[in-house]
Formats: C-alpha cells, sequence, structure tokens
C-alpha cells in the first residue's frame, strides 16, 4: 500500500509538472504571436535612436570656450560688463527692495575693474560688476585667483562671488588653510550648502568654477513653482550635487524667495579684495 500511494503521487506531480509546462509555452506562443502580428518583434535596434545632434567645437582643452558658448571675458575688455544695478549681500527685506527697483536692460556706469595681461582685477572700492546681458539657466566655466595676503583670515582673506542673476552666490574666498564658517568658504553656496569637499589650491594659484545653474521659476501670479539649483565642480571635483536653493543670498536671517525676471545679469562681488579672474564663459541652457 505504500509502494503504490508512492506511484500515484508521483505519477500526479509528474501531470503537474507537465501541464505547468505546457501552460507556459501557450502563453509564451500567445505573446510572440502578437508580437510577430503587430510587426513588434523585439531586436536590438528596436531600442536605438537617431537624432540630428547640433554639433559644436568643444575646444582643445575643456577650459577653452566652446563653439556655442557666449564668452563674458576673454582678456581683453570689459566690454560686456557694466556696474551693477543691484545691492547684493544684504538681509531679506533690502533685497526685496532691490529687486522692486531692478530695471531690466538698463545701462549703467561702465565696469571700473583693471584689466591687463588677459586678467580682470576686483578694482576695491569701485563696487560689484554684472553682465550687460541678462541670463536664466547656464552651464558657467570661470577661472579665479585668490591673491596671497598673509596679514588677512577668515572671510578678510580674498573674498569675492559670482552671482547667478544677481542674487544666488557661489563663495569665492581663499579657503586654504585658512579657517571660516563652513557654509561661508570657498564654492558654498553662501550661507545655504556646505561644499562637499575643500577642493581649495593655495592663494596666488589659479583655480576653475564650473557651475550648473538652473534659475528659479514663477507663476504669472508671482508663486514659486521650482527654486533654483547649482551644481558646481571646483578644480574639476563635485562640491555641489544639485543642491537646491532656499533664495537670494542674504548675510543676515534666513532666505526666502521673491518673484524676479526669468532672466538677469551675472554679478561678480567686489568685497574689498583684488580677486582676479580670467576666461569667463557660459552657455545657455
Ligand atoms: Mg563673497
Amino acid at each position: 500500500m505504500i509502494y503504490q500511494a508512492f506511484v500515484i503521487n508521483r505519477f500526479s506531480v509528474t501531470n503537474i509538472s507537465r501541464f505547468v509546462t505546457l501552460s507556459f509555452c501557450i502563453v509564451v506562443g500567445f505573446i510572440c504571436d502578437v508580437h510577430a502580428q503587430s510587426g513588434a518583434v523585439l531586436t536590438p535596434e528596436s531600442t536605438e535612436l537617431y537624432v540630428d545632434l547640433t554639433k559644436i567645437n568643444p575646444g582643445l582643452t575643456a577650459q577653452m570656450p566652446p563653439s556655442d558658448a557666449t564668452v563674458l571675458f576673454d582678456g581683453t575688455d570689459l566690454v560686456k560688463w557694466q556696474a551693477m544695478q543691484l545691492r547684493i549681500a544684504g538681509d531679506m527685506p533690502g533685497i526685496m527692495n532691490s529687486i522692486a527697483d531692478y530695471e531690466p536692460g538698463k545701462m549703467t556706469q561702465s565696469a571700473q575693474w583693471e584689466v591687463a595681461d588677459g586678467i580682470m582685477t576686483v578694482e576695491p572700492g569701485t563696487g560689484a560688476i554684472e553682465t550687460k546681458r541678462p541670463f536664466g539657466d547656464m552651464q558657467l566655466h570661470l577661472e579665479w585667483n585668490a591673491p596671497v595676503a598673509e596679514e588677512k583670515s577668515g572671510q578678510e582673506y580674498s573674498n569675492s562671488g559670482v552671482f547667478f542673476m544677481g542674487l544666488y552666490e557661489v563663495q569665492i574666498l581663499n579657503s586654504y588653510e585658512n579657517m571660516t564658517y563652513s557654509n561661508g568658504q570657498a564654492s558654498s553656496v553662501y550661507k545655504q550648502h556646505i561644499p562637499l569637499v575643500n577642493a581649495s589650491r593655495a592663494p596666488g594659484q589659479w583655480q576653475s568654477y564650473d557651475i550648473i545653474f538652473m534659475a528659479p521659476r514663477f507663476s504669472e501670479k508671482g508663486s514659486l513653482t521650482a527654486p533654483a539649483r547649482i551644481t558646481v565642480f571646483h578644480n574639476g571635483v563635485l562640491v555641489q550635487n544639485n543642491v537646491e536653493l532656499l533664495g537670494p543670498t542674504t548675510y543676515i536671517g534666513a532666505s526666502h524667495y521673491t518673484p524676479h525676471p526669468s532672466k538677469m545679469p551675472l554679478a561678480l562681488q567686489d568685497h574689498g579684495d583684488p580677486v582676479q579672474f580670467r576666461n569667463i564663459w557660459i552657455r545657455e541652457l
């Protein structure tokens, strides 16, 4: 009896197995038939796309402007720059008043910074400068040099900054063996995002920023629909990874957004130090 039961069970298991296998084949066959009838036979080529991409010349090095870039400073003059309209680096009420006074396209005084030997240098006391043209989303390449000033320290040691839309600062500062608050050191999004690492070179050496800036979006009624975002490479090292900005840069107090035009000038800060710049170009995104 025991032997018989074993045979019956074994027979049942075999039948079930055959049934499952047969069912599987029927389903697969049906699917293949449907694909064949619709002409959607899967091949490697069926997921390969061909698009007529715009061709650009990227330049011989990563520092050189690609053929589709807008060169903002090539070492010859400041013809694309002027004195800055907005009053930067203040508290939130000051920024809001400044934005209210901003006039798109307004011509101001010519930029007073020094240009010599292919380099522009902050002329302390003459004020920040901005591009005459407004910009929104962009890829920026910029090289800067924080000069040696051993008598200085902290935020006073070769401070400048690049302000996207004149409002959102990525800090420029000597942060090589120079202690300051982390959310105010070189490549920080000032007082909002600490860099992932300190990739600073010693003062007196040229350094690079490659930055992707995405402008904030506002509805027609002025409410924020998407915050600004920034990705920063400092000397080729990722230090800000698509971080979300809280609002315009403030020196005092918390920030929040206030509506502004979709394109505004790119600005460079005069913080009283003779910081140098060269090779500045952008690609509008
Ligand atoms: Mg600064």
